[in-house]
């Protein structure tokens, strides 16, 4: 269920929510960043969602590539770098799977990886205010959540992030831009958490997609 299909509705998705959210980021980033946040990674989901629909994708691991590259390539800041990684990270891991679906435990598999990409690129650990909030609360809650279903763990991840990223307004920025602020910090949401969570959202949506134009599907075999 979740295929190459879900891969690129995950990101179409991500693309149109990133783009009604886009003046939100802008604000949470002019209050504890440079404010350029909103718009960089509007150019960059845009991009991707453009290049979706031009070329042909067979595998979700080639869809997460596509992004990463494109991500890498249009968002610059310190989070297309980060999120670039994280998507790249993501397509390694779906590579190592050996079915054209993705299982729960494939799921947990490229959220741990898109993790570990990020941690591994910005040095940043849970509680410094930053997208790593997101992503951690993300696989924290998606691992509890136990699911067999893999629908389930992204609905999971999906809640989890929400639930890190509004963590981050009680947090002081360790790191990156909004650090310089300090304790000035606080009382502000991490606007990459606030994006990240929301592109977690579209994961989540993307999932149940499937799952409910798989229901159709066997119903009209009936
Ligand atoms: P810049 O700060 O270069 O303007 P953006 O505005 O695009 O970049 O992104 C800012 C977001 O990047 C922050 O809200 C934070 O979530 C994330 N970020 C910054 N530095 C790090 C880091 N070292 N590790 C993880 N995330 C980081
Ligand atoms: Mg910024």
């Amino acid at each position: 269920m979740l295929d190459v299909k879900w891969a690129k509705e995950w990101l179409q998705l991500s693309a149109k929510i990133i783009n009604e959210h886009r003046d939100e980021l802008i604000e949470l980033d002019r209050v504890i960043g440079d404010g350029d946040h909103g718009e960089n990674l509007d150019r960059g989901f845009q991009a991707v969602a453009a290049g979706l629909m031009d070329s042909t994708f067979s595998t979700p691991a080639e869809v997460f590539k596509f992004a990463a590259q494109t991500l890498l390539s249009t968002v610059g800041g310190a989070s297309g770098p980060l999120l670039g990684t994280a998507f790249l990270r993501a397509a390694k891991a779906a590579t190592a799977v050996d079915s054209p679906q993705l299982s729960a435990a494939d799921s947990l598999q490229i959220l741990q990886a898109a993790l570990t990409g990020i941690q591994e690129r910005g040095k940043a650990v849970p509680g410094e205010k930053t997208m790593v909030d997101a992503w951690s609360a993300a696989l924290v809650a998606a691992q509890a959540a136990a699911q067999i279903d893999p629908c389930k763990i992204w609905e999971a991840a999906a809640a989890g992030a929400a639930k890190g990223a509004a963590a981050t307004a009680d947090m002081c920025a360790r790191k990156g831009r909004a650090s310089y602020l300090g304790e000035r910090s606080i009382g502000h949401l991490d606007p990459g958490a606030v994006s990240s969570a929301y592109i977690l959202a579209a994961a989540a949506q993307a999932a149940q997609a499937a799952q409910a134009d798989q229901a159709n599907h066997v119903e009209d075999a009936h």
